[in-house]
């Protein structure tokens, strides 16, 4: 049974897989290497909970007894009694690499680890350990609180024992499981990011603005967002990786990165999180910006 889980990075995703797993019952240990973010995602997380509180969804004990459930730390020997661990740092395969490695001394053996990467090979990053049997990608979508599907991921090594736990755990969050096999970006970003990348080729080419784009999509296709809108919302900077997971992982040039994402990445307009990217968050509506 997975009763204390723990939680590396506590970005969009981290917060999002902390708030779910302590109002579902779990324990949760979250770290980041930065203080900071560490109180911002508590705080978000409070302000999530108080929100459900007030439409009626959660009562004011159970918010309470959940976010006494979460301890944050900047180290990982916050993780010595996890039973499980999920990894929801930057989409980087060397910090991923890193973060794995010094990780592994802090574990019990036992301990199952995840990581909730976007699009690199869980086989690859589970040879980074010592466990490759009891590794597993466990993909949640953003924002965690709110999207029904988990993609699991087995890798080369992972153990039947492993799936089924990560399975039953899925399921206790409230959350749908959808199984992939390990290719580069899995089942949702090998479909959803080419159709990203082509809207700012779109954009790149000046087929049309950011508003007509979005526009387009969200009332000629029926997506709830425009693809900016959503390559906004995910970030540009994991966008970016992922293209170049499937560019190179495939060896496909129908994957290759739109320059436009490279240099607003390289610009530092990483999308909502940083307060521009293809939209401008300064005000009190998203202007777009070109
Ligand atoms: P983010 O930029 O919001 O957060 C990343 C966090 O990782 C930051 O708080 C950063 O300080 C922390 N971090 C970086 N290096 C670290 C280290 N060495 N040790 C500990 N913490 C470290 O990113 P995010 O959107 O939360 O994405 C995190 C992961 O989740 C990525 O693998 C991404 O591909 C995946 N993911 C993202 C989305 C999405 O829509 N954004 C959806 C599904 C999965």
């Amino acid at each position: 049974m997975i009763e204390k889980v723990g939680v590396i990075g506590a970005g969009q995703m981290g917060s999002g897989i902390t708030q779910v797993c302590a109002v579902a019952g779990l324990s949760v240990a979250l770290s980041d290497i930065n203080a900071e973010q560490l109180s911002s995602a508590v705080a978000g997380i409070a302000k999530n909970l108080e929100r459900q509180v007030a439409k009626g969804k959660l009562d004011a004990a159970e918010k309470d007894a959940a976010l006494a459930r979460i301890t944050t730390s900047t180290e990982l020997s916050v993780f010595k009694d996890s039973d499980l661990v999920v990894e929801a740092a930057t989409e980087s395969e060397d910090v991923k690499r890193l973060i794995l490695k010094a990780l592994v001394p802090n574990l019990s053996p036992t301990a199952i680890i995840a990581t909730n990467t976007s699009s690199i090979s869980i086989t690859r990053l589970a040879a980074a350990t010592d466990r490759p049997h009891r590794f597993i990608g466990m993909h949640f979508m953003n924002p965690v609180p709110v999207m029904q599907l988990v993609e699991i991921i087995r890798g080369i090594a992972t153990d039947d024992e492993t799936f089924q736990l990560i399975k039953a755990l899925t399921a206790r969050l409230g959350k749908t499981a959808a199984i992939a096999e390990d290719f580069p970006a899995f089942i949702v970003n090998r479909i959803l990011l080419p159709m990203i990348n082509e809207a700012v080729y779109t954009l790149y080419e000046g087929v049309g603005g950011v508003e007509a784009i979005d526009t387009a999509m969200k009332l000629g296709a029926n997506h709830p967002m425009g693809p900016l809108e959503l390559a906004d919302f995910i970030g540009l900077d994991t966008c970016l990786s992922i293209m170049q997971v499937l560019h190179e992982g495939l060896s496909d040039s129908k994957y290759r990165p739109c320059p436009l994402m490279v240099k607003y990445v390289e610009a530092g307009w990483l999308g909502r999180k940083v307060g521009r990217g293809f939209y401008d968050y300064s005000g009190p509506v998203p202007r777009p910006t070109r």
